[in-house]
């Protein structure tokens, strides 16, 4: 079995640089990192910092979800690990999703 091939493709799948505001491949034009050392579009970046703007919670959420992400590279427990992974995802949603900051558009 070969498996020095098969090390070697998932290295290759982990270094596709895509996008974790929007999970889409990013070209090398349009590549950027942000403040985590993520790669994000560049759009995707000012888009999140805007947001950030009107929302200072988003901020602590990410760092949280970041942390969390090298708590679960180092989990042996599976149970634990699908735990991070979900709190992880919840977190990310929670900053990528525009949220009313409890004023409603005012226009009647
Ligand atoms: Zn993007």
């Amino acid at each position: 079995m070969d498996s020095s091939a098969q090390e070697a493709a998932k290295m290759a799948s982990h270094f596709i640089p895509t996008c974790w505001l929007c999970d889409k491949a990013i070209s090398l034009e349009s590549c950027s990192v942000d403040e985590y050392g993520k790669g994000v579009h560049e759009e995707c970046y000012a888009a999140k910092l805007a947001r950030r703007n009107t929302n200072p919670g988003i901020r602590e959420k990410e760092e949280r979800a970041w942390e969390l992400c090298a708590l679960a590279n180092n989990e042996q427990d599976r149970q634990k690990l699908l735990a991070h992974m979900q709190e992880i995802r919840q977190l990310l949603e929670e900053t990528k999703r525009p949220k009313y900051s409890g004023s409603p558009p005012a226009d009647s």
